[in-house]
């Protein structure tokens, strides 16, 4: 079993261009529904995304709302002055949950 994990993670960086390794829970059926629920836009600058970011930068957090879509340019971005975006998507993602339960 654990030689099958090993070939799933491996085409999910060949697809996602990610480099590390994620857990089971941050599957290609829960990016499906996080870039649908952003509407496979960057949630930064509006254009079209299709990375999923971890908005706390925890992995292992595969919560809805803590995974927010952003295209390749902006993801990168995210690699530092991590304590601003994480406020800032953190904000982002608030606004939205309670736009939805309007
Ligand atoms: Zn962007």
């Amino acid at each position: 079993m654990s030689g099958s994990q090993t070939v799933t993670t491996k085409r999910w960086i060949a697809r996602d261009h990610f480099w590390d390794d994620y857990p089971p829970a941050f599957s290609a059926k829960l990016r499906g529904r996080i870039r649908k629920r952003d509407s496979f836009l960057c949630q930064r600058c509006r254009k079209s995304g299709w990375i999923v970011h971890h908005i706390d930068y925890d992995k292992s957090n595969t919560r809805f709302w803590n995974l927010v879509t952003l295209c390749k340019v902006c993801h990168g971005m995210t690699n530092w002055r991590r304590a601003y975006w994480n406020t800032a998507f953190d904000l982002l993602i608030q606004w939205k949950r309670n736009n939805k339960r309007r």
